[in-house]
Order: C-alpha cells, then sequence, then structure tokens
C-alpha cells in the first residue's frame, strides 16, 4: 500500500476500515525518520521502543470498536512540550539531559485519546528564533532545499510534517513560531485563540501570547487534532477561552463571506511571487462572490516592537528559573554569584540577547515604563482588530514577506530576523486565532504560506474556511530534496 503523503483524514480511514495497523502506520514513519531524517534534522528524539508499545495497544482499542479523531495517529511534538519519562531540552544545553516528570496537558488528552508519540522535534532554543538556527543541537534543514531554513521556531515541527515523518505535529507560537515554519515548508499551521488550549507543561518564553499550535497536512486534520486537545484545564488559568462551534458549513457559502484586505499587510515589502499566490486566493473568493473588503489597521506597524519588549521582559521573568540550582544544567561553584555565571553562561546568545533585553526593559527608568508604555500599544493593536471584526468576518494577509532564506543567512543579523514576524505578530499580542496554509511556490520550487486570521474563539470557522480555500485552490506538494 502506498503511505506516501497520507493526511490524518486518509490514515483514520484506513485504520477504521482495518487496511492497516496503527503498528505498520507507525514502522512507516519510524522508516522514514530513520532513512531521511539525518539531512533534516527535524527531530531531537526518537522514541522507537514506546511508540510501538503506544501504536500496539491503539490497535488493540482500534479491535475492540473504539474510534477517536487520533486513536493510533503517529505524530511528533516540539520539544518545549513536556513528555513524561523522555528528554525535553527546548534545544538548550541548560536542559540537555532534563527529563520531564509529568506530560504537558496536551499530551496527556492525546495519549488518552491513543494518538502514538514518536518523538520530539527540533526548535530554536527555547522558541526564541525564526530559522530554528538557534536550537544548541544544529539546525533543522527545510526538506525542499537542503541549504535553505525551515523557518521557525517549531522548525523541527513544519519540516517533519513536509518530509512526511509522521501525520501532524504540536508546537508553539509566541509570536509566528507555528505560522512562519509552516509557511516556509508548505504545511498548514494553526495558532489557536490565546487560552483555548493548555499550556501547561510547555516550557513559558513568554506567557501572555504563548500558544501551543498545530501543524499537519490539512486544515481539517488541525481542527481534529484541536478537538481533542482544547478545553480548560485545572493547572492552566488562563485556559478559559471557549471555542464557539462552527457556523461555517463544510460546503461554503461565498457569497455570505466578507474578507479583510489589510492594507498594511499587503502594501509594502512583499516578494512578487508571495504577492501572487495571496492574489490568486482573493481572486478565487472576489469570484465566487465573497465580499473583499479593503480595510486599514494602523497599528500593525508597532506590532514587531511592541512585541519584543513585552515577550523579552516576559522571557528575562521566566527563564530566571534556570538558576543551576532547580532544572536542568547544574554545577556548583564557591558562591552563588559564580553558581549563576556558570550555569546561565549556558544560555546561547540569543537567549542571553533576550534575557538581557528583558531586564533592562523591567528594570530601567522608573520599573517598568517600557513594558507599560507596550501594553498600551498592544491595545491598540487588539483594538485595530475589533474594529475590523464590525466589518469583516475574517482577514486574508500573507504570513511571511518571503520564502525560505538560506541557511546562515540572517544569523548575524537579529533585526532583519525579527522583521520576518511583521505579520504574525499582531495577532498574537491580540490574542486572536490565526492559520497559514500553503498556497503556492515560489520560481525557485520554494513554498509559500498565505494567512486567514479570525475573532478571538471562532477557530473551528477559521479552519473550515481555510480547508474549503485548500480543497478549492490545492496546493499540490512537489518533490522533497532527495526525491528530486
Ligand atoms: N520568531 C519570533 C521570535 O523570535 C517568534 C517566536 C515564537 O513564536 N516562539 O520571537
Amino acid at each position: 500500500m502506498d503511505l506516501n503523503n497520507l493526511t490524518l483524514a486518509a490514515a483514520r480511514q484506513l485504520l477504521d476500515n482495518r487496511q492497516i495497523t496503527s503498528r505498520q502506520l507507525t514502522e512507516y514513519y519510524l522508516r522514514r525518520l530513520k532513512k531521511y531524517d539525518d539531512q533534516v534534522h527535524a527531530s531531537l528524539l526518537i522514541d522507537e521502543t514506546g511508540a510501538l508499545k503506544q501504536a500496539d495497544e491503539a490497535d488493540q482499542r482500534l479491535i475492540s470498536g473504539d474510534q477517536t479523531g487520533v486513536l493510533g495517529i503517529p505524530y511528533l511534538v516540539k520539544d518545549n512540550i513536556l513528555t513524561k519519562g523522555l528528554k525535553t531540552t527546548a534545544a538548550s544545553k541548560i536542559l540537555a539531559d532534563y527529563i520531564a516528570p509529568y506530560d504537558a496537558t496536551v499530551i496527556a488528552k492525546l495519549r488518552q485519546s491513543g494518538a502514538v508519540l514518536l518523538g520530539k522535534a527540533n526548535l530554536d532554543e527555547f522558541a526564541h528564533g525564526t530559522s530554528t538556527e538557534n536550537s544548541a543541537m544544529g539546525p533543522t534543514k527545510n526538506p525542499y532545499d537542503l541549504e535553505r531554513v525551515p523557518g521557525g521556531s517549531s522548525g523541527g515541527s513544519a519540516a517533519a510534517v513536509a518530509a512526511d515523518f509522521c501525520l501532524f505535529a504540536l508546537g508553539s507560537d509566541t509570536g509566528g513560531s507555528v505560522r512562519h515554519p509552516a509557511s516556509l515548508c508548505g504545511v498548514v499551521g494553526y495558532k489557536p485563540s490565546y487560552g483555548a488550549i493548555s499550556r501547561h507543561g510547555l516550557i513559558a518564553m513568554a506567557s501572555s501570547t504563548d500558544v501551543i499550535g498545530i501543524l499537519a497536512k490539512t486544515a481539517s486534520d488541525a481542527a481534529s487534532v484541536l478537538r481533542i486537545i482544547a478545553g480548560q484545564d485545572k493547572f492552566d488559568a488562563t485556559a478559559q477561552t471557549k471555542l464557539a462551534t462552527a457556523k461555517i458549513k463544510d460546503k461554503i457559502n461565498w457569497a455570505d463571506l466578507r474578507i479583510g484586505w489589510p492594507d498594511e499587510y499587503v502594501s509594502t515589502g512583499l516578494d512578487l511571487a508571495v504577492l501572487d499566490s495571496l492574489t490568486q486566493v482573493k481572486n478565487f473568493l472576489q469570484e465566487h462572490g465573497a465580499k473583499i473588503i479593503p480595510l486599514s489597521l494602523p497599528s500593525t506597524k508597532y506590532g514587531v516592537a511592541v512585541y519584543h519588549v513585552i515577550t523579552s521582559a516576559e522571557v528575562s521573568a521566566n527563564l530566571a528559573r534556570f538558576d543551576g540550582l532547580r532544572y536542568g544544567y547544574k554545577q556548583s561553584a564557591a558562591s552563588l554569584n559564580e553558581t549563576y555565571l556558570i550555569n546561565r553562561g549556558h544560555f546561547g546568545a540569543e537567549a542571553k540577547r533576550r534575557i538581557m533585553l528583558g531586564t533592562y526593559i523591567l528594570s530601567a527608568g522608573d520599573g517598568c515604563f517600557y513594558y507599560n508604555q507596550a501594553q498600551r500599544v498592544r491595545r491598540w493593536i487588539s483594538y485595530d482588530f475589533d474594529q475590523a471584526w464590525e466589518k469583516v468576518d475574517f482577514l486574508l494577509t500573507p504570513t511571511v514577506p518571503r520564502p525560505a532564506f538560506r541557511l546562515s543567512q540572517k544569523i548575524n543579523d537579529p533585526l532583519s530576523l525579527y522583521l520576518e514576524d511583521a505579520l504574525l505578530t499582531p495577532a498574537s499580542l491580540a490574542g486572536v486565532p490565526a492559520v497559514s496554509w500553503p498556497t503556492g511556490w515560489s520560481g525557485d520550487g520554494l513554498p509559500i504560506g498565505s494567512q486567514l486570521i479570525g475573532p478571538l474563539g471562532n477557530d473551528y470557522d477559521l479552519l473550515t474556511l481555510t480547508q474549503a480555500m485548500q480543497t478549492a485552490l490545492p496546493c499540490l506538494r512537489r518533490r522533497l530534496a532527495w526525491e528530486k
């Protein structure tokens, strides 16, 4: 049987019709990982024994008639999400030998539903980055061009889905980290509404925008995973966003849709292939009767600056716990100060940059001046979205201004990396759901994504619309680097 490029939905059918077992499916992905991941470096750890055991258990449940969305489905998880008994490193030297003592809530839910955890995916250290080159374990490569980055920081998760190493992967998105690599790797990357999915067991980067997101081949696959991992959690007081039941039907009435076309996202600095791809989406919608409404979100230009002030401050607070005394790397020294210096010296350059910037932001002047000021501007960004929802149902934008850049091309220029997120940070700061899905290819054969942003809590409608776009304008997968 040809399992090549299977979707979760297709695998579900094969499993439910007894055409394949979860063990066979799991062995297939383990084989692919063994064969090709030396080149991509999407994974940091493969738990072959654990995966096969879970697959056998899933097969037992299938035989007894049990069926849930992810029963028997193999997946990978970004290595900043805790997995009991397995290493969880956040791609940092500080946590290189850290074994998680409990499962994150999302992992516990997936385990209960019978999903098969294959292993852990690479990322930028502590999720700080846009290229996965900040991993202390070495970079991930783009499966379509091994000399290019996969995007980041969930680059391992996105590359793994693109390379067909698993049926879906979890990532985290603080300011674009699921959508960015999804766009560069040609897969779907969905960032939920803030608080829709528990963050318990996600190693905190910036708590006020951190969310766990889903990477998959289709938006409806992402929705199947969402149904399992969404919901309140007694371990996460911020997991309070109730998701609305979908109003949009699978067979969409296009003429009912009002789609916003925000000037600030489309007017400058886009690669022509990116604009072309987005325009095709827009034209399709228009031709089918949807109203395309040009509008302005004037505070968009402050997104990156506000994001870096707020998140660096939160990063410096969240990473304070890695002090050589409690978690992870521990080397004792003569004095407390020296202990801090030796142990915290193991942070990578980008983590250090953010800790220092954040510490400054929280202590300069009269304490919280910069942070508070950034919070005020963040309100404007949210207000822009609130205003937009009065006129439109969703916003259509590019995900990233350009396709994948070359490895090492930007690594010494943090500012240009930060600017990669210009179209991604506003949705994170406002907490609204957003999804990137593949809509085209550049002249060099690199994937291009487009983004849909929706109102808080409307995640299922957002994914239904995205799936309808994927079905109407299929962006067929091309050959991976080693298939050319
Ligand atoms: N690229 C962004 C950054 O470097 C986003 C990171 C994230 O979403 N985790 O901060």
